[in-house]
């Protein structure tokens, strides 16, 4: 088994709330690092091998003094400072500061056509690193032609049926659950149990099959 392709993948949720009293910006960040393990079949069927939390940092909400919501090269020096004294890693910085900035710097200018100056800016940030691997097949869970055999008949997500061989992509998880890709996708960056069986993707109950044949 190999490591075939590695990519990074940004989940950003931000919320903005109003708070009149103030006279300046501020954001609030938490950010979760998760590194997930797929395997492709050459068909492009996928499994989800393992995930796992790496990282997990909260920030409480740190102030945007005006005058560095000016302007978008002075706001990003300005947060990147933050996150440089709170002892973020170099990397989520360049993920994440350039959208904290632009985000702000919108942000003020629409409240601020508004009369509104102060505002907080809560960033929900999960970064997911997918390593993909090949050379795997679970012979009993493929036809002769290399085609996913699902046992359920429907997405447990959407409730739309699980083609066999049709456009839509299926994923299937640790515990043997199929769902399309895109459904189970988002549903992860909520919650990380299984949603027709709640076995938990970070801490999968353990199975002789998966076991004997993951490296885990
Ligand atoms: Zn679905
Ligand atoms: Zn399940």
């Amino acid at each position: 088994m190999e490591s075939i392709s590695s990519t990074w993948i940004l989940n950003n949720e931000s919320k903005t709330h109003v708070v009149n009293s103030k006279i300046s910006g501020s954001f609030s960040i938490s950010i979760r690092v998760v590194e997930r393990t797929l395997v492709r079949s050459p068909s492009g069927h996928e499994f989800l091998a393992k995930q796992k939390l790496v990282a997990e940092r909260n920030e409480a909400a740190v102030e945007i003094p005006y005058i560095f919501l000016a302007g978008e090269e002075i706001c990003r020096g300005y947060i990147a400072n933050v996150f440089t004294k709170a002892k973020f890693e170099g990397w989520t910085q360049h993920l994440i500061v350039p959208k904290i900035s632009r985000d702000a710097i919108s942000m003020s200018r629409r409240l601020g056509e508004k009369g509104i100056k102060g505002f907080l800016l809560e960033a929900d940030v999960e970064i997911v690193q997918e390593r993909w691997l090949d050379n795997w097949l679970n012979p009993r869970d493929y036809d002769s032609q290399d085609r996913l055999i699902p046992v359920e008949q429907d997405c447990t997500i959407c409730l739309e049926e699980l083609s066999l061989g049709g456009q839509t992509k299926i994923m299937k998880l640790c515990c043997s659950h199929n769902f399309h890709r895109d459904c189970i996708l988002t549903w992860l960056k909520r919650k990380h149990s299984c949603p027709t069986c709640r076995d938990d993707v970070q801490n999968p109950r353990p199975q002789k099959e998966v076991e004997s044949l993951m490296f885990c």
